[in-house]
């Protein structure tokens, strides 16, 4: 069987995101897992969330939320919102999970592919890649054809051609030209900001150079009653059905 891998991010504890995606990704074959991190933070399943991805041996890195939720560190510099719902998360996570978390690498290359959370430049600053002038530093540091990124919210297709130009293409599907390097960004599977709702991930098929975009359904209100019933903050439940 050819190998198919299933690449999802930007979870944030939204289980019932996350069970629509592992279901689809399953039914349509899926072999191999990875993830781009934020397993946590924002909504109200962070140890459900987390032992899935565990579950499933999913090649992970760590993503900021994972790293603050995980770490004890000041959350000064943190949006008051943001902050509430780390020191939430913190006090909600296992000893397991939380020890999980914090193994968790800045980055990885898995089986020829690379894997960060932000940028490969410097994983640890958390800078966000929206515009191709942003992805061009991690370019820089890609010696694979293809790495995966989280961290906006938005999925994206960054290519660099062999000629060193960098575009940014919609999150369509497509196949990998030999020559070019790609920076693509999965989405998110728990909190999307790209004004569609629906949970994202993609499948990469090694074997066909393809990538694969998928959008989902979910039960949104379901998510929401269950943030609502944490005592998170209400603007966290709103936010799901908006797609900001
Ligand atoms: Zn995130």
């Amino acid at each position: 069987m050819d190998k198919k891998i299933a690449v999802l991010g930007d979870i944030h504890a939204n289980i019932d995101a996350l069970d629509v995606v592992l279901a689809d990704a399953k039914a349509l074959g899926a072999t191999d897992w990875i993830c781009v991190g934020d397993v946590v933070g924002y909504n109200a399943c962070p140890n459900e969330c987390c032992e899935k991805i565990r579950a499933l041996g999913a090649a992970t890195v760590c993503g900021n939320h994972d790293h603050y939720c995980a770490f004890d560190e000041s959350l000064e510099d943190f949006h008051p919102l943001a902050a509430a719902v780390v020191a939430w998360t913190r006090r909600q996570l296992t000893t397991e999970n939380r020890e999980w978390l914090r193994s968790l690498p800045y980055q990885k290359v898995e089986k020829g592919l690379a894997i960060v959370h932000a940028t490969l430049d410097q994983p640890e600053h958390w800078g966000y890649v929206f515009e191709t002038v942003e992805a061009e530093p991690s370019f820089t540091y890609q010696r694979t054809q293809l790495c995966f990124h989280g961290h906006t919210h938005v999925p994206a297709v960054f290519v660099q051609h062999g000629f060193g130009a960098v575009d940014r293409l919609p999150p369509e599907d497509f196949a990998l030209v030999l020559g070019r390097k790609y920076f693509v960004n999965t989405g998110s599977v728990g909190q999307p900001r790209d004004s569609d709702p629906r949970a994202s991930y993609l499948l990469y098929e090694p074997a066909r150079r393809a990538v694969t975009f998928r959008r989902l359904d979910y039960d949104i209100s379901a998510a929401q009653s269950r943030v609502l019933a944490a005592g998170l903050p209400e603007h966290l439940a709103r936010r799901l059905a908006a797609g900001r």
